[in-house]
């Protein structure tokens, strides 16, 4: 056979960096600040929650399509208790697995072959396959640093759109740049994807891990929005279950339905126990909310003081797991040398955020490290990066 295997659509994203440098941190005995997932897990009485589920015989077979109604109600509520969103838990709101599968479906359901998908580069990896899945274009608009943080410059965005653009994959808080868009900057892409009539799907998974004055405003609750925006949420980064791949939408009836076509072909059904657990955590006190932003705005603080020490310049996150740094300052340009070598010369493993560009070198010399961890393992890997300064 000649052909190869790997269809045209997906040939370009072989592996993603994440599996090399997890192997890469294990075979040199690392610090993995890698990939974002927390090195602890989250509230115990939620742990419990799945497992009296699961004990109960609730959810050990396939769950209603649509999600369980615990679970909807649970994330209608939280949208209009949090940001005064109403949304009707059966028709305006639909369980995945994960965000990612939500990602999936609404790119899979919206976009037509040639459409053209505008995202903010750099993005989340996935993005970029699924537009790929859905036969779609992506336009990248680049976030450029400016002033010690990451700008979304608005003529750009709006010079991105062309006859042909279907919508705008937006997220915020942002990731890898800890970017949160100001209630300003959302304005703007509200009143363009009015004027020109484009859908938005946003990204919002760490709408609670928002920093210091920082505020997540959800574009759907901005004027005209809401029949246009798919917004995407998700257990894992608010309640420290990554592996539970608990996510949900929150859309108009038809969006839903729209998004529910193509996601009870992908996995149908996921989840079931821990749906249960998840629309508990979802009810948990502001007092948990607090204390996840309290704990995990001491680690960014602890990283980024440890990472300027060590030499490097530091985009401060407003939000997020991650911190973006520019090498530069340590005499270094290609972020994938760097994070190739930065076990050997540290014991610490980051991601070359060119992975997350189109235009690889617009992305060049930054390297993220997530804080989602440990204290004492921050603090660890702090005292090794002296080593670089
Ligand atoms: C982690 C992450 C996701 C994936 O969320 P799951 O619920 O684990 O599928 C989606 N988008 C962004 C920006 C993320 O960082």
């Amino acid at each position: 056979m000649t052909r190869p295997l790997l269809n045209r659509r997906l040939a370009e994203f072989g592996t993603t960096i994440f599996a090399e440098m997890s192997a890469l941190a294990a075979r040199t005995g690392s610090i993995n600040l890698g990939q974002g997932f927390p090195d602890t897990d989250g509230p115990e009485e939620i742990r419990e929650a799945a497992v009296r589920a699961l004990r109960d015989g609730r959810g050990n077979q396939y769950p209603p399509g649509p999600g369980i109604p615990e679970l909807r109600q649970a994330v209608a509520d939280h949208q209009r208790e949090w940001y005064g969103l109403t949304y009707d838990p059966d028709a305006e709101v639909l369980v995945t697995a994960g965000a990612t599968e939500a990602i999936a479906a609404a790119l899979l359901a919206l976009v037509e072959p040639g459409d053209e998908v505008i995202a903010l580069e750099p993005y989340y990896d996935s993005y970029a396959a699924c537009v790929a899945m859905a036969g779609g274009t992506r336009v990248p608009v680049t976030l450029r640093p400016h002033e010690g943080a990451y700008v979304l410059d608005l003529d750009e965005l709006r010079a991105a759109v062309t006859d042909r653009t279907r919508l705008i994959l937006l997220n915020t808080p942002h990731n890898p740049t800890g970017t949160v868009l100001t209630r300003g900057e959302l304005t703007a892409v509200a009143e363009l994807a009015i004027e020109r009539d484009l859908l938005v799907v946003t990204d919002e998974v760490y709408e609670h891990l928002v920093f210091d004055d920082a505020e997540h405003v959800p574009l759907a609750s901005l004027p005209g929005m809401r029949e246009r925006t798919v917004t995407i949420g998700s257990a894992g980064k608010t309640f420290s279950f990554t592996g539970w791949k608990v996510g949900w939408i929150t859309a108009s009836p038809e969006l839903v339905s729209a998004v529910r076509s193509a996601k009870q072909f992908l996995t149908y059904v996921s989840a079931g126990p821990f749906q249960y657990a998840v629309a508990e955590a979802l009810r948990l006190p502001a007092s948990y909310f607090d204390t996840l932003r309290a704990e995990l705005s001491a680690k960014r603080d602890l990283l980024s003081e440890g990472l300027a020490q060590a030499g490097f310049e530091v985009y401060r996150p407003a939000g997020t797991y991650f911190v973006t740094t520019d090498i530069r300052p340590l005499g270094a340009e290609d972020g994938f040398a760097f994070c190739r070598s930065l076990p050997e010369r540290a014991g610490v493993v980051a991601i070359p955020n060119a992975v997350f560009y189109d235009h690889r070198e617009a992305g060049a010399p930054f390297v993220r490290f997530a804080f989602c961890k440990k204290t004492e393992v921050l603090e660890e890997a702090v005292s090794r990066l002296k080593q670089l300064a």
